[in-house]
C-alpha cells in the first residue's frame, strides 16, 4: 500500500504531479523537494487540445483536478489556442496552413455518390480538378475555428465560455457552427502554472496532507526495494512508499540512481538544441491571435507563442548541421524577417535536448512524469500533454492499491503507448516535407523513419488512408493527421486513382460536376460563417473583459 509519496523537482511536472495526486489521493501524504538552487527549464507555453486524435487534452486534466479558467489563467500569463500553423513546412516560401480543433464540419449531401467515398475527400477531389488550389484551402473547408482565426476573433463571447452557453447555442446549431466546432486549449507559462499550483492549489487545499521542502538532493542511498531515502544538503533524510523522479532531463533518480537505460528517439526527430527568447508586445490586439506558429527555417524550425503579457518564441534545431552560435544569428535573422524590432536586445536562452524516453518508467519504488521521463521535441505542444496522460496512468495503478512487477509493467507500457503515438505524429510533420534547400532538410528527406515500428507514421498514412481502401470514411478523429498530410500535399486519391477505378472513370464528369457544387456549397456556407462572427470580439479583448481583468 502505498502512504507516502515523494516528488522531487518542483518544475511543472513536478506541481501538477503533486496536485493531481492531492486531488485524486486525499488520504496519501505526498511531499514535494525542490532545489532553490536548480532552475527549472523556463519554457512550455503552448498545449494540445483534447479530443484530437483520441487524445485527452489539458481541459481534461483541468477538470480532473477541478480547476477554472478563472482560477488560473490571470496568473499564468494564459490566452485561449485554436490552432496551430505550420509556415513553409511543406517547401520553402510554400505559405501556412493550420490544424486547427475542433470536429470537422461536412455538407449534409457531401460525398461521391458512385462509391461511398469519404467526405473529407471531397477537398481532395477538388484538389485534382483544380491543382493551383492552395494547401491552406483543406482546413478552411472543414473547421469552422478557421473563421475565428483568420478573422482573429474569439471563440468565447459574453453569450458564451468554456462554462456556460453551450446548451442555448445547441438550440440553434447552424447558425452557432463556429462555436459548437471548434475546440479551445491554451497558452500559458508553464512555470507561472507551477508556482500557482504550489500556492493556490497544493499548499492552499491540503495543508494537513502537502509538505513542501526547499533543498537539494544529495545522496540516493539503495536497497533490495530501491531507494532507502534520500539525503537533503541540510542533512534531513526523507523517506517514501513511492519517489517519483520529476528533476528534469537530468533524471536523478531513474537516470542517475537506477540507471535505467534511456531510448534515444534521434530517427524520429532530428534536433536536439533549442535557443528561447521573450519578446514584448507592440500592439496585443494584433499580436494575440489564436494559434502557435511554427515556421520551418534552414536548420529546424521557429515558434512564436503569444501570451497575455508577450510573446515567447524559439529555434529548435540540430547541432550537427549547424553550430549554436551560426544557430542564434540564423534566428535573430528570423526575428527580423517576421518585422520584431530591437532583436539584439533580447535575452537568449540555449536549452540542450535529451529527446527519447526512459526504457521502463517505474522501477521498484521510484516511477519518472515529466522531462525525467521523457520528451519528443516542442512541435506540436507535446511536453505539458504527456505529464498528465503519464499521471492519469499513474493514478490508474496506483487506484489497485497493492502495486506489483505487472502494475509497474503495465504503466511503463500505457505510457510508452502514449509517447510513441504523439511522437509518429511529430515526426509525420518531418516525412511529409519536401523541403530540400539546406543539408538538413535533404538529409530529412533521406531519413529512415522508423516505419515498422508499430506506432510508426507509416501505419499512421496505412491504417487511416490506405487500408481503409479508400472506400471507407476518414476518421475525422484524426484531424491532426488529416490537416497535416493535406498541408504538405499527401493526398489519399490522386488522378490516377480516379482512372484505375473502371466504375469511377466512366463517371469522371458526374463526379466533377459533384464537386462543383460541393465547391460552391462550401463557399456559401464559408461567407455564412464569416458573417456570423463579424461582431465577436478580438481575443484580446475578451480576455482583458473577462479573464485578465486587473491587468
Ligand atoms: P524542469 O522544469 O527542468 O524541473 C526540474 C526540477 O527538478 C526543478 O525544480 C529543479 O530544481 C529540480 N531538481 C533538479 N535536481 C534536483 C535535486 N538534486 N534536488 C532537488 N531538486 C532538483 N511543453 C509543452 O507542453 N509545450 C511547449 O510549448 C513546450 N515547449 C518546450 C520547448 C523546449 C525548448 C523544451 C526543452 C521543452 C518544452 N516543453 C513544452 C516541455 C516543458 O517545458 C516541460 O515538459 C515542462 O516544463 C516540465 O518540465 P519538468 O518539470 O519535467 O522539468
Amino acid at each position: 500500500m502505498i502512504n507516502n509519496v515523494t516528488i522531487v523537482g518542483g518544475g511543472s511536472a513536478g506541481w501538477m504531479t503533486a496536485a493531481t495526486l492531492l486531488s485524486q489521493f486525499p488520504d496519501k501524504n505526498i511531499t514535494l523537494v525542490e532545489s532553490p538552487n536548480i532552475s527549472n527549464i523556463g519554457v512550455g507555453e503552448s498545449t494540445v487540445a483534447g479530443n484530437q486524435s483520441g487524445f485527452a487534452g489539458i481541459v481534461n486534466w483541468l477538470n480532473l483536478i477541478g480547476i477554472d479558467d478563472r482560477d488560473f489563467m490571470p496568473h499564468c500569463d494564459a490566452i485561449y489556442k485554436l490552432s496551430i500553423a505550420f509556415e513553409n513546412w511543406y517547401r520553402k516560401d510554400s505559405g501556412t496552413f493550420h490544424y486547427p480543433f475542433g470536429q470537422p464540419r461536412f455538407l449534409p449531401n457531401m460525398g461521391w455518390n458512385v462509391h461511398s467515398y469519404d467526405r473529407l475527400n471531397a477537398w481532395h477531389l477538388k484538389k485534382i480538378f483544380y491543382p493551383e488550389t492552395p494547401v491552406s484551402d483543406y482546413a478552411e473547408w472543414f473547421y469552422p475555428a478557421m473563421t475565428l482565426v483568420n478573422q482573429n476573433k474569439s471563440l468565447f463571447t459574453d453569450n458564451f465560455s468554456p462554462s456556460f452557453g453551450r446548451t442555448t447555442l445547441e438550440q440553434d446549431e447552424l447558425n452557432n457552427a463556429v462555436q459548437l466546432c471548434s475546440t479551445h486549449t491554451y497558452q500559458f507559462d508553464a512555470s507561472k502554472l507551477g508556482i500557482w499550483l504550489k500556492d493556490n492549489y497544493c499548499k492552499a487545499k491540503h495543508p494537513n496532507n502537502f509538505t513542501h521542502i526547499l533543498a537539494e538532493v544529495k545522496e540516493i542511498p539503495m536497497n533490495d526495494n530501491g531507494i532507502k531515502h534520500l539525503v537533503l544538503d541540510d542533512g534531513r533524510r526523507l523517506e517514501a512508499d513511492l519517489f517519483i523522479d520529476c528533476t528534469g532531463f537530468k533524471s536523478l533518480l531513474l537516470t542517475e540512481a537506477f540507471g535505467v537505460p534511456f531510448i534515444t528517439i534521434e530517427n524520429y526527430i532530428p534536433n536536439n538544441y533549442a535557443w528561447a527568447t521573450k519578446i514584448p508586445y507592440k500592439d496585443p490586439e494584433t499580436q494575440i491571435v489564436n494559434y502557435t506558429l511554427c515556421t520551418a527555417i534552414e536548420n529546424g524550425w521557429t515558434w512564436e507563442i503569444p501570451l497575455w503579457s508577450r510573446m515567447g518564441s524559439g529555434y529548435v534545431f540540430s547541432d550537427k548541421f549547424i553550430s549554436t552560435q551560426a544557430a542564434l544569428r540564423e534566428f535573430k535573422q528570423e526575428l527580423r524577417k517576421k518585422g520584431y524590432e530591437n532583436v539584439e536586445d533580447l535575452e537568449y536562452r540555449l536549452i540542450p535536448m535529451r529527446c527519447g524516453i526512459q526504457s521502463k518508467l517505474w522501477v521498484k519504488n521510484t516511477c519518472a512524469i515529466g522531462l525525467a521521463a521523457g520528451f519528443i521535441e516542442p512541435l506540436q505542444s507535446n511536453g505539458i500533454h504527456n505529464i498528465y496522460q503519464f499521471l492519469f496512468n499513474l493514478c490508474h495503478s496506483l487506484s489497485r492499491e497493492h502495486i506489483s512487477e505487472w502494475d509497474r509493467t503495465e504503466f511503463t507500457t500505457k505510457c510508452h503507448d502514449d509517447f510513441y503515438g504523439f511522437a509518429s505524429i511529430v515526426a509525420f510533420t518531418y516525412a511529409l516535407s519536401q523541403r530540400d534547400d539546406t543539408e538538413y532538410w535533404k538529409e530529412i528527406n533521406n531519413r529512415e523513419f522508423p516505419i515498422h515500428n508499430s506506432v510508426g507514421i507509416s501505419k499512421h498514412l496505412h491504417e487511416i488512408y490506405v487500408s481503409k481502401n479508400f472506400g471507407e470514411e476518414l476518421n475525422p478523429e484524426h484531424s491532426a493527421v488529416h490537416c497535416m498530410a493535406a498541408g504538405m500535399n499527401w493526398n489519399p486519391i490522386d488522378t490516377h486513382t480516379l482512372k484505375y477505378n473502371n466504375n469511377i472513370r466512366e463517371k469522371i464528369e458526374d463526379i466533377k460536376n459533384l464537386s462543383d457544387s460541393n465547391i460552391q456549397q462550401i463557399e456559401e456556407r464559408k461567407k455564412k460563417w464569416n458573417e456570423q462572427i463579424k461582431d465577436f470580439p478580438s481575443p484580446y479583448q475578451y480576455l482583458k473583459n473577462n479573464i485578465h481583468i486587473n491587468t
